[in-house]
């Protein structure tokens, strides 16, 4: 069994308000998931601890303490109140030069801060006309789990296709779910226990409209939601789908 995890991504968008709307909706409900906030870091603190929700960060440094002006460690987050940290974004790849390598140091700093990745993986337009996204995922994959065999069973992985992330153009739900069966697929070489338990979340323009028919899928195990958890109704409504 494999519990679908809901997560919001904040990006660098959202207030005081924000927290406050979105922490009393999700009070509200009730919910079977598991619910994820990710905001910006500054604002864990102002959630109000909650059985109904749990809130992570969308980056830690690299290093775990010292000179690293700006950088805020996996210890720091975790002391916040952070049991996630989502690692390896595409914009992180693509606008701050984040390699697998970074993000497998990241991946190992929080694991050992107690926090649990959500590495981040998808291929770009480019790569998906050329036929080439499973071969992209493939080598992305092995760069962090091959290397690694055991941060598998320590992480939560989320397939992100590049095109759809903020463009409102969604996978469908047969290519996401042709996607997440390969990766999981590809991870059982590696690990065929820790294939079959880890979790593999949907990102790329989720919303109200579209995710029913994407997590009736049986290899998608929730969501990594954009601009749609800048919405506290409309977030909600997606963590209530079953
Ligand atoms: P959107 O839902 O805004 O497309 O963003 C997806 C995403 O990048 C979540 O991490």
């Amino acid at each position: 069994f494999r519990r679908p995890l809901i997560a919001a991504n904040w990006k660098m968008n959202g207030n005081r308000e924000l927290v406050q709307a979105t922490a009393t909706m999700l009070q509200s409900i009730d919910c079977p998931h598991e619910i994820l906030i990710c905001p910006p870091v500054i604002f864990l603190a102002d959630f109000p601890k909650s059985t109904k929700y749990c809130l992570g960060a969308q980056n830690t440094s690299s290093e775990k303490a010292g000179p690293f002006t700006g950088e805020i460690s996996a210890d720091m987050i975790r002391a916040v109140g952070a049991e996630y940290v989502i690692l390896g974004h595409s914009e992180r790849r693509s606008l701050y030069g984040e390699t697998d390598a970074t993000v497998l140091q990241k991946a190992q700093q929080a694991i050992a801060a107690g926090v649990t990745p959500i590495i981040c993986f998808g291929e770009t337009l480019s790569e998906r006309q050329q036929e080439k996204t499973m071969w992209v995922l493939a080598q992305h994959l092995d760069a962090v789990y091959a290397a690694h065999p055991d941060l598998l069973a320590r992480s939560v992985i989320a397939y992100e296709p590049v095109w759809a992330i903020g463009t409102g153009l969604t996978a469908t739900p047969e290519q996401a779910q042709q996607v997440h069966a390969f990766i999981r697929q590809h991870l059982a070489r590696i690990d065929q226990q820790a294939a079959a338990q880890v979790r593999i979340l949907y990102g790329g323009s989720v919303n109200a409209e579209n995710w029913q028919t994407l997590f009736s899928q049986p290899d998608i195990d929730g969501a990594l939601v954009g601009g749609a958890s800048l919405k506290p109704a409309e977030f909600a409504a997606i963590c209530q789908m079953a």
